[in-house]
């Protein structure tokens, strides 16, 4: 159905385990989000407000979409990863009804988080508004997440934006994105962890040289780590299809990817 069609494809859960570095964010979503999804009548006695939104936000590639599946994962929900760009629909009510669909399958698959990248293509403010959305797919929105009408229990809203500036305030009122969390370019310890992940079921020699790595990529984000361990192995690959036998990922297959690959987090 309609639904299936906008959503990508069931993908394994993941953990934080899964995310490298961003401890403190992490912290924050286990104590701000995941233990009042959990219990909610606990928080509900000591007049927690439930329900609400989290946006994230920070430069691209730096695993906001990670941190959302993972916190799905960690609840042990259905992650529903939904771009903005996927609901927009030239015909006139589209938009709105395979919206309502969206938030609809989400309520009846609890525990269920419905992450909404690119938040700003729906809620810019006036002066940054695309083509394509309109005020009356905005007002569904926030209906929807609002929850008057129906029970939004057991559906975690998550957004992420690269450019919270854009964000229309409405979006940011009590019982809406009310929650702000930035999630910052990777550190040299949340590189050298990104990196043993992304490396670790990968063929490699023992002692890679990650610390070089860690040293030389000061302002890469982890897709651009991702885009390092990709070149890396496709060397290895090469040098395997050539020698006839598995050659493992070596420091200079590594070094040789840094020459290649520049980073893009610098641009935001
Ligand atoms: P965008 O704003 O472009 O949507 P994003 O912040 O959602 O970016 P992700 O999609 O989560 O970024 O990250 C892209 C890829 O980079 C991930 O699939 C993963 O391979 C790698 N990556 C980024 N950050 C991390 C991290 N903290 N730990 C492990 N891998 C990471």
């Amino acid at each position: 159905n309609e639904v299936d069609r906008v959503l990508a494809p069931p993908q394994p859960p993941l953990t934080f385990a899964d995310v490298g570095g961003l401890e403190e964010i992490k912290q924050q979503i286990r104590k701000r989000i995941i233990l009042p999804f959990q219990k909610p009548s606990l928080f509900e006695r000591f007049k927690k407000k439930a329900g609400g939104g989290i946006l994230l936000y920070g430069p691209p590639g730096c695993g906001k979409t990670l941190l959302a599946r993972a916190t799905a994962g960690e609840c042990g929900a259905t992650f529903y990863n939904i771009a903005i760009s996927d609901i927009l629909d030239m015909y006139i009510g589209e938009s709105e009804r395979k919206l309502h669909a969206l938030f609809e399958k989400a309520r009846q698959t609890t525990p269920a988080v419905l992450f909404f990248d690119e938040l700003e293509a729906l809620a810019a403010k006036r002066q940054f508004s695309r083509e394509g959305t309109s005020a009356k797919l905005v007002s569904q929105f926030l209906a929807e997440m609002d929850g008057f009408a129906q029970n939004n229990a057991g559906v975690l809203i998550l957004g992420a934006t690269n450019t919270p500036w854009a964000i229309d305030p409405a979006f940011r009122r009590p019982g809406r994105f009310d929650r702000v969390l930035f999630v910052p370019p990777p550190d040299a310890v949340a590189r050298e962890e990104i990196l043993k992940l992304l490396i670790k079921d990968r063929p490699q020699e023992s002692n890679l040289d990650l610390g070089f790595v860690v040293k030389h990529t000061s302002a890469f984000s982890g897709a651009d780590l991702a885009n390092v361990v990709e070149t890396a192995s496709d060397s290895a690959i090469e040098r395997s299809l050539a020698q006839g036998t598995e050659a493992p990922i070596t420091s200079a297959d590594l070094k040789g990817a840094l020459k290649e690959v520049k980073p893009t987090a610098l641009e935001w």
